[in-house]
């Protein structure tokens, strides 16, 4: 596939503001003259006005948009502002109502991403439109239906699309409403470095005192631009109103925010990083082969259970690895989080290998590693 960027400015990061949902027609005005008279002073240009129209709401009862209404709303902001504007699209029926009023992109939510018959209804909607349209990565971590999405749009011929990294649904504690799992994103620019990437703080924090560093992270990560809720009153909003912020405090946040290069010609850099590359390309092998050892240990374990028909997963060793892991988190220099997924995919990798064991026949060079080769 091959994306025509949305956006056609030289400049990144690419900054999408407005509030999360239009609520009233002073409320979408006011917001959009104060985020453009950030631009007239220098502080802050946003690229592209947002707020949603239609609101796909987890409960019912919730705000669920004023719908058609507010199309009118953004066709001012546009003619008043000069500001382009952007809504997001649950149905085909929505796209038709857009188009109608020139609304210039269109953005599918993660609600509607994961439902493929939605998307494929969008994408026919908009053939032979040409609208641009950003898709925003599914509610679960799912990357091949972020990418199926970003093909069935593609398959409908349109190219100017782009992808909004907005988190992953998640269940316990956690400091952010959606997970960022920023290896998703990574790989997306990795597999398709001309799609535009832009990340959606708001929905990834959905809280206020995170924003700032979220912000800083997606830069570093390189990211082509940013979507941030921002509303005059935030503690009113209709919706996510934990997470807006005011246009003064976005345009601080932005105006703090350090940008990195994509990368530096400077020999001198250049030389350093690859000095390092290498001591961690070595570690990194090392760290494989320690791991390899371990299995080693583990399929022989194997053999011993099988043996005498003992269960594959035991509890209580578990349980003892996870208090090993919570002492060793105490160190501070690697995060418990961290510490517990390595440890966790050891652990699955084991008992895969160890059910082979169980459920093959015996096999001598499993004890080799021999066995493994073919897989
Ligand atoms: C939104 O942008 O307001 C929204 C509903 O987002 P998401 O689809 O990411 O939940
Ligand atoms: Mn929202």
């Amino acid at each position: 596939m091959n994306f025509t960027p949305i956006f056609n400015t030289q400049k990144r990061p690419i900054l999408i503001a407005g509030p999360c949902s239009a609520e009233t027609e002073e409320q979408v005005l006011t917001t959009a003259r104060q985020l453009r008279s950030l631009q007239d002073l220098g502080v802050a240009q946003v690229d592209l006005f947002r707020a949603g129209i239609w609101k796909p709401r987890t409960r019912p009862g919730a705000f669920e948009g004023v719908g058609v209404t507010g199309l009118p709303w953004l066709q001012r902001v546009q003619e008043e502002t000069g500001m382009k504007v952007t809504t997001e699209v649950a149905t085909g029926q929505h796209v038709n109502e857009c188009l109608k009023f020139g609304i210039d992109v269109l953005w599918i939510g993660a609600r509607t991403t994961v439902n493929p018959f939605s998307v494929q209804e969008i994408a026919d909607a908009m053939s032979g439109s040409d609208i641009p349209v950003m898709v925003k990565n599914p509610v679960n971590p799912d990357y091949k239906l972020w990418v199926g999405a970003i093909e069935r749009l593609y398959k409908a011929g349109l190219r100017r699309i782009s992808a909004v990294h907005r988190g992953f649904s998640t269940y316990g504690d956690s400091k952010y409403r959606n997970v960022p799992r920023w290896q998703m994103g990574i790989d997306l620019m990795q597999e398709f470095p001309d799609l535009e990437l832009i990340c959606d703080i708001s929905h990834i924090c959905g809280r206020r005192d995170i924003l700032a560093e979220t912000a800083q992270k997606a830069y570093d990560l390189n990211f082509g631009g940013l979507m941030v809720e921002v509303h005059p009153e935030p503690d009113q909003a209709w919706s996510d109103a934990s997470q807006q912020i005011t246009p003064a405090r976005f345009a601080e946040m932005v105006g703090a925010l350090v940008q990195r290069h994509s990368t530096s010609e400077d020999p001198d850099f250049q030389e350093r990083i690859e000095n390092f590359r290498q001591q961690i390309d070595e570690y990194d092998e090392e760290i494989l082969n320690l791991i390899a050892q371990r299995m080693q240990l583990v399929r022989e374990i194997g053999y011993v259970k099988k043996d005498k028909n003992v269960a594959i997963f035991q509890p209580e060793r578990w349980r003892a690895l996870a208090e090993a892991c919570r002492l060793r988190a105490e160190k501070g220099d690697l995060s418990r989080e961290f510490i517990i997924m390595f440890l966790e995919a050891i652990h699955q990798e084991g008992i895969s290998q160890q059910e082979r064991i169980m459920n093959d026949a015996v096999d001598e060079s499993v004890l080799t590693g021999d066995f493994w080769k073919n897989d």
